[in-house]
């Protein structure tokens, strides 16, 4: 299939592909937009069924990204890239060396970073060939894993979203997690601290150990989780949890996680709407990441900067609550708009500065 007529193609700026023999190396990077400024976006490793299946998920995440990183109120375009494989198989130094050549060779049209199935020693890997990458190891350039930012900001999220609903804290609300991995286990702890009383399921038996035993939250059946008896669902995994198949069990009445693209299908954003559950537009509330990101880029290591820049998300999710109210439109689709307005308007590149 050309990129032209993809589903997914959204007149992305550029679309690169590179295959590298010696190492194995089958990978795309794809920048939707640089309008607000250089594309930046995780590297995803995964053993994607087809080529096809990658060029899908490359061009909606740098989509995304460009949505995001417009809504988070940060000078960066979107991009993404993934390399096609599995990284518990196909990861090797040289793969990751020449990833890093990819990236240099686009000459800083698209900045690198860790994102599933890569972590901060891989990017220290690609950064010995470009330095057009984030994410690096924490020492080396004051950066490293953002996603206990990430979590930080869908804690705040959720807090908004629940005083929005119920006008209250989180002592005492029920949060049913699905993923505890990296931002899940971080969220988890958040919550717990909170007085919330926190359930989670995981494909992945040790990071359901690790929570449990950490932070005592209560284990649940995978197949339990999206349907549990609680106040918020936080889909914390892959993509795809909210769909025809799913959303007509959820009982919880706020959607709130750090999950990308949660919605299955456009669709749901409306399906959620008309079922009385408020959701928080996934790229706004897991948005922590690529701020944590940019100042990492910026060399800024101020925290409380950071974290002030990041409780902002709250502040953007009741504004989105807010005009869904009047307006009756999913938030979904009041958040895209809003994040259009800032970079396909006039002076967009200056707001988001
Ligand atoms: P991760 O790989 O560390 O954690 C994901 C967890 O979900 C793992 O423990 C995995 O075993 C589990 N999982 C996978 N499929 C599952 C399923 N069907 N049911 C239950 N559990 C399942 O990834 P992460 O960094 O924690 O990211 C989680 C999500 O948040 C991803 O969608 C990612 O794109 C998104 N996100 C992450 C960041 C970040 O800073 N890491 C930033 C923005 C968005």
């Amino acid at each position: 299939m050309s990129v032209f007529c993809h589903p997914d193609f959204d007149q992305h700026e550029l679309v690169a592909f590179k295959e590298d023999e010696a190492s194995g190396l089958r990978a795309i990077v794809a920048v939707h937009s640089s309008r607000l400024g250089p594309a930046t976006g995780g590297c995803r490793m995964f053993a994607y069924a087809d080529e096809h299946a990658a060029l899908a998920d490359v061009l909606r995440l740098s989509r995304g990204m460009t949505y995001k990183s417009a809504m988070a109120g940060i000078p960066l375009g979107g991009g993404k890239a993934v390399i096609i494989g599995d990284p518990a198989q196909h990861k090797s130094r040289d793969l990751l060396l020449a990833m890093g050549d990819f990236v240099q060779g686009l000459n800083g049209a698209y900045v690198t970073a860790e994102d599933s199935g890569t972590g901060v020693s891989d990017m220290a890997v690609i950064a010995e060939r470009t330095r057009h990458v984030s994410g690096v190891v924490k020492g080396e350039s004051g950066g490293g894993d953002p996603s206990p930012t990430t979590a930080y900001g869908v804690y705040q999220g959720i807090r908004a979203a629940v005083r929005f609903r119920f006008n209250s804290d989180l002592k005492g609300v029920r949060v049913a997690l699905q993923g505890v991995g990296n931002v899940g286990y971080h969220l988890a702890k958040f919550l717990v601290d909170e007085g919330a009383d926190v359930l989670v399921a995981d494909i992945n038996t040790r990071n359901i150990d690790r929570a449990v035993s950490d932070l005592g939250v209560t284990p649940v059946a995978l197949s339990d989780i999206l349907s549990a008896d609680v106040d918020v669902l936080a889909p914390c995994a892959l993509g795809g949890a909210i769909s025809e198949a799913s959303v007509d069990d959820i009982k919880a009445t706020i959607v709130a996680g750090a999950a990308n693209n949660q919605l299955d299908t456009a669709e749901m954003d409306a399906a959620l709407m008309s079922r009385g559950i408020l959701y928080a537009p996934d790229y706004v509330i897991n948005a922590g990441g690529i701020i944590d990101v940019y100042y990492q880029t910026q060399g800024q290591r101020d925290q409380e900067m950071l974290r002030e820049h990041v409780d902002h998300i709250g502040n953007c999710l009741t504004e989105i609550f807010e005009r869904s109210a009047k307006t009756g439109q999913a938030t979904g689709a009041i958040a895209d708009a809003m994040a259009e307005e800032i970079f396909k308007g006039p002076g967009g590149a200056q707001r988001a500065a």
